[in-house]
This record gives C-alpha cells, structure tokens and sequence, in this order.
C-alpha cells in the first residue's frame, strides 16, 4: 500500500525488455544512432507533425531546458504558484535561463486563473526597463493537485499568452494521466491547443529515467542541442534513453499504464467518498487524491503499513490532516481495497 508517489513504482517490464535489445551491439554515440533517429519518427507520429525531440534524464532538466529556450535573461515566466517548476527545481529555470523571474500566478487546482495571468502581465508592462519582460507561460498538465486542465481553459490562457507574444511550455511530467482523461489526440492537447513546447514525461508512467523536450514549433529548438549539452543531459549512450521512450509509445504502452493508474484513483476516491470523516480536497481527474482523513485513520493506516506523505491544506488542524495519495502503472486493486477496507473498519 505505498501511495507516496507514481516515481515510487519501478519500470514496466516492456521498457526494462527494451533496454536489453538496445544493449546488443555498438551503436553511434550522442544521439547520432537509429533509436533515437527512429524515436524521432515515432513522436512526430504521435503528434501528427515534424516534431524535435531532446531526451534527458529528469523533469527538472526538460523543463529548465525548455524554459530557458523561451526566455532571455531579462525575462519573465508566468507559472502557477504550486508549480514544480516554482517550488521543486531548487532554481533549475532561473539559472539554465541565465537569471529569468518565475512569477507566479493563484488559481484553484492548480491551474492558473486567467484574471490573475492578465494581471501579472499589466503589471510587468513591454519596453519598460524597470520590469523583467514576460516572455513564457508553463502549464503543467496534468497539474501538482491532480486536475486536468480542460482544452477550453488552456484555450483561454493561450489566447492571454498570445495577445502579448508570450511562447507557452506544458510541463508533461503526468501528460499521459491528463491525456488519457481528456480523451482526445496528443497533437489536440498540446500543439493544436498553442502549445511550443512540453516536457513529456515518461519517469512516472513505467520508464527507468527518461523524459525529453519536445518542440512543436522549430524556431525554438535552434539552441537546445547546445544548452543541453552544458546542462549535461547529451548522454554519449543515448540509445539507453531513447530505447526506453521508444519502447514507451510502442502500442500505446504508455497510454496503458495512465489509464491504469487513473481507474486505480478512481476506485480509490469513490472508496474514499463513502468513508465518514474524509473529504478530498480537489477533484482527482488524473492520478493523485489530496484527501483530509481524521487522525485516528490515519494512524491505523500507517499501523497496517500504509505509505503516504502528508500534504498540508489550509483547514487542517484537530479534525483531520491532509494526505497525498498517488497511484501509479503499478498499484494493484487489491492493495486499494485494503487501504480502504482499513479506514471502513
Ligand atoms: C516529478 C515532476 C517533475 C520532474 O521531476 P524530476 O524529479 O526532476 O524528474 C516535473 N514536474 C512535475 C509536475 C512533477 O511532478
């Protein structure tokens, strides 16, 4: 019953078989070799366009990568206030993009209110030198609270993003629990919705370490080779990284493995709804329940064994706690229904 995290989980045996077969033989080195040129192919499939693709190793690094990529050092990233991006990279974006200001936008589940990413820019006028220049918008889909932003309301940031020439990245890192609940194409949420740029991520959803930047709109990808290979993240055996992207996509494996772990949220929060004493506190769309649970739950949870990280919300206090639960390609049904046979009992 570990719900700490999907990066908890290990690697789907798929991918773990794909590493194998890129093990046999010698391969061109730095990312000159047929993996990632047939990867290349693959996720312009995927998207239904000429597409550019840079693996890494972590989420951090694809989206310092791809922000860097958007905005001068003078510039300014319009991002949600619980964005990873804000409160998890230890400055990653600030310092692969030489010094640009995360400014940051509230909203609720997450997602960042449309008044509120108006506002920022009004305040942060163009040509004025006082004030860095808004230059990006990041979304992350789906978000740090596990909602899913619906195509309308990416629509309506992208129009605000697009009035003041701002480029717009999607932090992908659980793209495919948010694309499998929108249940449209990739190429429909992402570039045909005014996405330039995402982080797609794989880590989460069943790969060993690998996420990439992926560049719908060619201007932007002129310098990512370079500032990749000063970030560290140009691995001399690439084929490692693109085997297991590759072998991900491959008969919608990874689209699978999401679907999974969203039924395995949803079976959790319906389980969780009929518990007296809980409430969630966000509308779990994609694979993560934010629950407030009593105390005394709580304790015979952890008693039984059960793992979770406590997630504090306003509102906490003697009544009950937050928690964060996370499923992932690996939860088992039968551990969801003993955690919640444990808080029924
Ligand atoms: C996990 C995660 C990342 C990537 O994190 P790394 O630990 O650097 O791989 C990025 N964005 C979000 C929203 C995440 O949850």
């Amino acid at each position: 019953m570990d719900f700490t995290s999907d990066n908890a989980a290990g690697a789907a045996p798929e991918i773990l078989e794909a590493l194998a077969r890129a093990n046999g033989g010698t391969a061109t080195s730095y990312g000159a070799d047929e993996v990632t040129t047939r990867l290349q192919k693959r996720l312009s499939d995927v998207f239904e366009r000429e597409i550019e693709v840079f693996p890494v190793v972590t989420g951090t690094a694809a989206n310092a990568l791809s922000l860097a990529a958007l905005t001068p050092a003078h510039g300014g990233i319009v991002c949600h206030e619980l964005a990873h991006v804000h409160l998890d990279e230890c400055g990653a974006p600030e310092m692969f993009s030489g010094g640009a200001k995360l400014l940051t936008a509230g909203g609720a589940g997450a997602k960042v209110d449309p008044a509120t990413f108006a506002a920022i820019l009004d305040a942060y006028p163009a040509g004025v030198v006082h004030h860095v220049q808004p230059a990006a918008l990041t979304l992350t889909q789906s978000t740090e609270l596990g909602t899913v932003y619906s195509q309308a309301e990416i629509g309506a940031l992208v129009e605000i993003a697009r009035g003041r020439a701002l480029h717009v990245h999607m932090d992908g890192a659980r793209f495919a629990n948010a694309l499998v609940r929108l249940g449209c194409t990739p190429a429909e949420a992402t570039w045909k919705a005014g996405i330039d740029i995402m982080s797609f991520g794989a880590t989460k959803n069943g790969a060993l370490a690998a996420e990439a930047v992926v560049v719908f709109n060619s201007d932007l990808a002129k310098d990512l080779a370079f500032r990749r290979k000063r970030a560290g993240h140009l691995l001399s055996k690439m084929r490692f990284l693109s085997a297991q992207l590759e072998a991900y996509l491959a008969d919608d494996l990874w689209l699978r493995l999401a679907r999974h772990a969203n039924e395995m949220t949803d079976r959790l929060a319906s389980g969780l709804r009929e518990v007296a004493g809980t409430s969630l506190q966000t509308s779990p769309e994609a694979n993560e329940i934010f629950v407030r649970l009593p105390s005394a739950a709580i304790r015979r949870l952890k008693e039984a064994g059960a793992r979770f990280h406590p997630w504090p919300m306003p509102g906490d206090g003697a009544e009950g706690r937050t928690l964060r639960l996370v499923t992932s390609f690996q939860t088992a049904p039968e551990d969801v229904d003993r955690f919640l046979g444990i808080l029924k009992s």
